[in-house]
């Protein structure tokens, strides 16, 4: 299996540290409000890495952290005159919901911050005490300086990182780098006891301190959006690597481009925020994950209803093809075709693989060999499971989703056929070819085969 690592800048062979135990880390939402469309991706991408690693695997173990204690979180309960708990409760169960509906599936540990306070200050403590970090003012930084690595995996060297922080440097940071591990909370902010007082920790340390509790010192997969290459993960890096002794973090850094809306950059000074939880209210999540797995991870990605409309359509044929198979029994024993699964396994090449499966989608419409039938249905059926995809009956897929504007419902559309077959019954033809032009110019197509009356969104 081939991986690009941002760390190297190339696609390399996986060769985890443990084949017995594969590890992987991805950084998760921060609590505060809705996840939007683009939180959605990495999600959707490392959920079809983990389907894949689980299919080579005996046993993986993923980890995606949910940030319950940050300023914005802060800011809203304060606004609601809530506690952060208040807050950080309805959007975690809200972004659950939500990314269960786009087909990911749970991973192994969702730890929350705030249920780690003492692995965090532990981890704070030892890099004290190892020279890397130092207290000042009630805040204790990360010293950069004392990590010669630092700027590795963002390709940083000192001048660029420090025009990259762009921050009024604080009177008390020995380094203009330097980073807050904790930081002083005031009475009427959320803070936790510690050695240097009451205070919350700062963003970075939590996930190396979550990694390290939950998935041990050095992990195989560490993976998030690219904006989180710096300074998020060179500060783990540095963080991880400090208080373990130069030991690696993780071996293999995984980093999804950006989404984009419309060709622009989704933000709310523009206004084009689109939230997964009001998208699901339009279209089915299939079609959401679809579109999220159109291109390939590493590339941009544009969200627009152009590719939204072409996710339903793609679906429409797989579906259709597995409708016509409803009748055959998938073959046991028979897994996604080895190109299929060669596809995901170089660096989770999706759209290679998307290729691959509507392949399969044209042979099941031109098989006639029952025992083919079983073997693509099977082979089908077993890539959709890779990509999270064709999973519902399909059935239960054309009665949800309506090719187009305007396309009938599931319902209407067998209440037109019943009065077609009526029609047909009595020998008035042109009453029977009326419907089926009415519904084909409203998106529906119509055939009539030996077992009667078929359709399908056009
Ligand atoms: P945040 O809650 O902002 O830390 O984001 C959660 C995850 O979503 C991180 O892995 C981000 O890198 C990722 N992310 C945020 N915005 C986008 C976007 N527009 N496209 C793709 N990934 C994104
Ligand atoms: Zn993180």
């Amino acid at each position: 299996m081939q991986l690009h690592n941002t760390l190297s800048g190339r696609k390399e062979e996986f060769v985890p540290l443990d084949p017995s135990r594969i590890t992987m880390y991805v950084c998760g939402p921060t609590v505060y409000s809705y996840a939007h469309i683009g939180n959605a991706r990495p999600v959707v991408v490392f959920d079809v890495l983990a389907r894949v690693l689980r299919r080579r695997y005996p046993k993986v173990v993923y980890v995606r952290n949910i940030t319950d204690i940050d300023d914005k979180i802060n800011a809203a309960a304060k606004k609601e005159g809530v506690d952060i708990r208040v807050i950080t409760d309805r959007y975690a169960a809200i972004y659950h919901d939500d990314m269960a509906a786009l087909g990911a599936l749970p991973p192994d540990f969702t730890p929350r911050v705030t249920e780690h306070l003492p692995q965090i200050i532990d981890m704070i403590s030892r890099l004290i005490a190892s020279g890397h970090a130092y207290v000042a003012d009630g805040h204790v930084l990360f010293h950069t300086l004392s990590f010669p690595a630092y700027g590795a995996l963002s390709k940083r060297d000192e001048q660029s990182l420090m025009a990259g922080a762009r921050i009024e440097v604080a009177p008390y940071k020995k380094h203009a780098g330097d980073f807050v591990l904790w930081k002083p909370s005031a009475a009427d902010q959320p803070g936790w006891d510690s050695p240097w007082g009451r205070g919350r920790p700062g963003w970075h340390i939590e996930c190396s301190a979550m990694a390290e509790a939950l998935l041990g010192e050095t992990i195989d997969i560490h993976g998030g959006g690219h904006d989180l290459i710096f300074p998020h993960h060179e500060n783990e890096i540095a963080q991880s690597t400090c208080a373990h002794g130069g030991k690696t973090f993780a071996r293999y850094w995984l980093h999804n481009g950006f989404l984009n809306i419309d060709s622009q950059k989704m933000s709310k000074s523009v206004g084009n925020v689109l939230l997964v939880h009001e998208l699901l209210k339009s279209m089915p999540g299939e079609v959401i994950r679809l579109v999220l797995l159109t291109a390939h991870y590493r590339q941009p990605l544009d969200w627009n209803d152009e590719v939204v409309a072409e996710a339903r359509k793609k679906l429409d044929r797989l579906y259709g093809a597995l409708r016509e198979l409803e009748d055959v029994e998938a073959a046991p024993g028979v897994t996604a075709p080895e190109a299929f699964v060669a596809a995901l396994e170089d660096d989770i090449n999706t759209p290679m693989a998307l290729a691959e499966l509507f392949e399969l989608a044209r042979a099941a419409n031109k098989a006639v060999d029952p025992a083919e039938k079983a073997r693509i249905k099977a082979q089908m059926l077993d890539a959709g499971l890779l990509l999270g995809l064709l999973q519902q009956a399909p059935s239960a897929w054309f009665a949800q989703a309506p090719a187009a504007a305007g396309a009938p419902s599931a319902d209407e559309i067998e209440a037109l056929l019943a009065q077609r077959t009526a029609a047909r019954q009595n020998k008035q033809w042109a009453e029977s070819d009326r419907i089926r032009d009415e519904l084909k110019a409203r998106g529906v197509l119509v055939e009539d085969s030996k077992d009667g009356q078929r359709w399908r969104y056009a």
